[in-house]
């Protein structure tokens, strides 16, 4: 069975990188039927907090990547990670290595005048731990092979070969006993059976390490695919400004998780020239052969249109639950969380047909519903003010129509509206936008006759007659 596991570091919020790394490890996971484990590298006591395991989880299961199994929490195996270590010292394959700083530091210094980088030299591979200083506690390293090649065939970079030599023998285990980030994570992948490593490629160079661990335990060595990282929209390596964001940041910005995903998915991953993915589509379509070899691009613009496109296809109902989910995250949202009782969600309902067509995200989606949830006397904005101002000779002839209507529907407020222009003898825009500003507050809205029918005759002609001259 497929085993993958998306393993990130506690150390910040889940960033769009880890989330697209994320989503290959849970389509590859669901394309084969397998699952996914989800690890907390928190090994940094120092720099993992809470709050950031908190912002992963919270972003995996907004974006819909539902991990199998318990959380593995890396930091409470360390004794496991000892005894992997015990087992490579009782058999040879690893030593004690009592180099003092002053040793590491000179091997350095002789690096930095060869113009090398710097490797440890191995002095304590073969010397009698009798000869150890006194005072010097010491870390544990691979015995790593000192000749030969290691090649790791990545599914998505082929084949890399390493000389051995190049090398040096790792730590595995620190003066204080604590294990290394190397050898914790092949540790913990054996015994989780993880049988398909997908990463970033910035641990390729890890992957050649962590190769000859497994060799010294005599463990198999799982799949591997490292995946080129994303870049800003100029080439460069991703920043803030170019998108290098916590996932929650995305979900204020008003991306719907599943835009999102499909943004994700394609950056990096494609099949022929085809963009847009449901869930189901990507899960039968995603493979690692499909994997670009070169870095991504992050593209807001991109990620707004394929947004808008989702929002237009969405179901009404589907974007209502999406908006009211999201509320307390979107800008101005938390004032209206409070509010969204069954009638609430009814206008937002009615209203969403036009509502979705004007938006690219749902923080302007919420914009454009504003007038729905405003109060009396509404605040008109500069526009809307102008508008009005100019308008005075149509506004009580408009209220007098509105008013003699019984039955209110978008098709008899239409009626009375266009009554109302041929009376005056204007055009139809000239009524419907002091009509608009008055309802709406706004130079912009949904239809004009939607708003009346939504915001239904009471409210409309409260909102009317406080707009009178
Ligand atoms: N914890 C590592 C990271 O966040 C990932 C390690 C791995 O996937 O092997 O970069």
């Amino acid at each position: 069975p497929v085993i993958t596991r998306f393993a990130p570091s506690p150390t910040g919020f889940l960033h769009i990188g880890g989330a697209r790394t994320a989503l290959f490890n849970w389509l590859f996971a669901r394309r084969h039927g397998g699952t996914m484990l989800l690890r907390i590298e928190d090994t940094d006591r120092e720099r993992s907090t809470t709050a950031a395991i908190d912002a992963i989880l919270d972003g995996l299961k907004w974006l819909g990547l539902d991990w199998d199994g318990e959380v593995v929490y890396q930091a409470s195996r360390a004794d496991r990670h000892r005894d992997a270590v015990a087992q490579l010292l009782a058999d040879g394959r690893a030593y004690r290595c009592y180099a003092t700083p002053q040793d590491l530091e000179a091997m350095r210094e002789l690096a930095r005048a060869e113009k090398r980088p710097p490797r440890y030299d191995g002095r304590w591979r073969d010397r009698d731990p009798a000869e150890a200083p006194a005072g010097v506690k010491p870390v544990i390293r691979l015995r790593a092979p000192l000749d030969g090649t290691t090649t790791l065939n990545d599914a998505v970079q082929g084949s890399v070969t390493w000389a051995n030599k190049d090398l040096d023998d790792l730590v595995l285990l620190r003066s204080d006993g604590s294990p290394t980030y190397m050898l914790a994570v092949v540790v913990d992948d054996h015994d989780m059976g993880v049988t398909q490593i997908i990463r970033g490629d910035d641990h390729l160079t890890n992957a050649a390490r962590q190769m000859q661990i497994y060799e010294a335990l005599g463990w198999p060595v799982p799949a591997m695919a490292h995946i080129p990282l994303i870049h800003g929209a100029d080439g460069a390596k991703l920043s803030k400004r170019h998108g290098a964001l916590g996932v929650e940041q995305y979900r204020a910005m008003g991306y719907l998780p599943e835009a999102l995903r499909n943004y994700l998915l394609r950056l990096g991953w494609s099949q022929g020239d085809q963009e847009f993915f449901s869930t189901d589509a990507m899960v039968a379509a995603f493979d690692l052969g499909g994997v670009g070899r070169s870095p991504s691009r992050f593209d807001f613009a991109k990620l707004e249109n394929m947004n808008g496109h989702y929002l237009r296809a969405a179901d009404d109902a589907h974007l209502v639950d999406q908006l009211v989910a999201n509320l307390p995250h979107l800008p101005g949202g938390d004032a209206l969380a409070d509010r969204m009782d069954a009638g609430a969600r009814a206008k937002l309902l009615a209203a969403m047909p036009g509502l979705k067509e004007r938006a690219k995200t749902l923080v302007e989606l919420l914009d454009g519903a504003q007038f729905l949830f405003a109060a009396r006397p509404l605040a008109m904005d500069a526009k809307a003010a102008e508008i009005l101002a100019r308008s005075a000779d149509v506004l009580p002839a408009l209220l007098a129509r509105l008013e003699a209507l019984d039955d209110w529907t978008a098709a008899t407020t239409e009626g009375a509206v266009r009554a109302c222009a041929e009376e005056t003898g204007t055009k139809l825009g000239q009524v419907a936008q002091p009509l608009r500003a008055a309802l709406t507050g706004r130079s912009t809205s949904p239809g004009i006759f939607d708003v009346l029918a939504v915001l239904g005759r009471e409210e409309s002609l409260g909102r009317l007659r406080d707009a009178q001259p």
